[in-house]
């Protein structure tokens, strides 16, 4: 499955501007993706002729967990990971090494220079996130296994748990103790959860305030399984809800709806955040939706592609992204509806499936 990977890399390298021998791979997830290591510390060369193959270095703690998750690869030992490979690159000789100057400090390029001076580094971008975005079979059924989690936890929690007059605080831990209950392994992010003026804060953290008669509680979260995330916000109400607060609601659940509708191969990132954008501008809410639609989700809680007013590129095939648009009103309130789902050629399917209708808690 990895060489695969390394395989799909080996044909971009192919076509870049300026064309390298050799690809140096120091982001842990990237590492993790070519190779099935994930360890803590490590770093990936991969040549761009198939005929020399990829090595693999991490340090003296990680020996035998590389042997399980990557035998396919020679094993470099060392805690200078990137240093080693770029000096060992150079005695093979590779002259060309690119590397992705987004996630890599002017430092550590120093070091890179000083281990073998008479190598080129080539800033190539993230080109090894770009391939990311588009899943493979195991990724998928990994991204809709921790999507499965999410929705089951957040059902039994709402089965069993006490909602009203519990904390913000309390209800995240639960839904956080039901997915590791249900085989996450951990949160794929500190759970959201905001009650009243809490939920008007899109990225608000539990306070120890109780969930009280009146207000909207915005609960956004998800798990993680092999290393894979996913990302669902529901809004409830606890109470009947004010007229304000279902017309909220409904606004947001029609631009939810649309930016899934719009979701498909081939069409601009930037439309589909602009299918839903434009429902509630039309309500006249626009100004109160502050962030972009969406973003990728895999090995990275937020990855490529991003889905916004401003992003440039279009969907494809077996990328996973959110569609969460939201409407906050500072001091009263918010709703915010996100699913992960998945892009196909002609349409696009939720792998979150809990209801989208406003849930009244009493
Ligand atoms: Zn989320
Ligand atoms: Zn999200």
């Amino acid at each position: 499955m990895t060489a695969a990977r390394r395989e799909r890399l080996r044909a971009l390298l192919a076509a870049q501007p300026s064309p390298v021998d050799a690809l140096l791979v120091t982001s842990l997830v990237d590492v993790r993706y070519l190779s099935g290591f994930s360890g803590s510390n490590a770093a990936l060369l991969v040549p761009a002729d198939d005929a020399d193959d990829a090595v693999l270095a991490t340090d003296g703690r990680y020996v035998t967990q590389a042997g399980a998750e990557s035998p396919d690869l020679p094993l470099v030992v060392t805690r200078a990971v990137a240093a080693v490979l770029v000096e060992q690159a150079a005695g093979r000789g590779l002259a060309q090494v690119g590397f992705d100057e987004t996630t890599v400090t002017v430092a550590q390029v120093a070091a890179l220079q000083r281990a073998a001076p008479r190598t080129r580094l080539v800033p190539v971008g993230p080109v090894v996130p770009g391939l990311r975005a588009e899943k493979d079979d195991v990724e998928l059924a990994a991204v809709a296994a921790a999507c499965r989690v999410a929705d089951e936890a957040l059902a039994a929690s709402l089965a069993e748990d006490r909602w009203v007059g519990a904390t913000e605080r309390q209800v995240a831990a639960r839904l956080e103790w039901r997915m590791r209950e249900l085989g996450a392994e951990a949160a794929a992010f500190e759970t959201i959860v905001g009650a009243g003026p809490g939920a008007a804060v899109p990225h608000h953290r539990p306070t120890d305030r109780a969930l009280a008669r009146g207000d909207l509680v915005v609960v956004d979260f998800g798990a993680r399984v092999d290393g894979y995330h996913s990302d669902m916000t529901r809004t409830f109400v606890v109470g009947p809800p004010a007229a304000w607060q279902q017309e909220v609601f409904d606004v947001v659940r029609a631009a939810q709806r649309a930016g899934r509708a719009a979701l498909r191969a081939g069409v601009a990132c930037a439309d589909v955040d602009a299918a839903a954008r434009d429902v509630v501008v039309a309500a006249g809410l626009g100004d109160r939706f502050g962030h972009g639609l969406g973003h990728g989700v895999g090995l990275e809680i937020h990855e490529a592609p991003q889905v916004g007013p401003g992003a440039t590129g279009s969907m494809a095939a077996r990328m996973t992204v959110t569609v969460e648009p939201g409407v906050y009103l500072p001091e009263r309130g918010g709703v915010r509806i996100e699913d992960t789902l998945v892009v196909s050629d002609g349409s696009s399917t939720s792998l979150t499936t809990t209801r989208r209708d406003l849930h009244v808690l009493v």
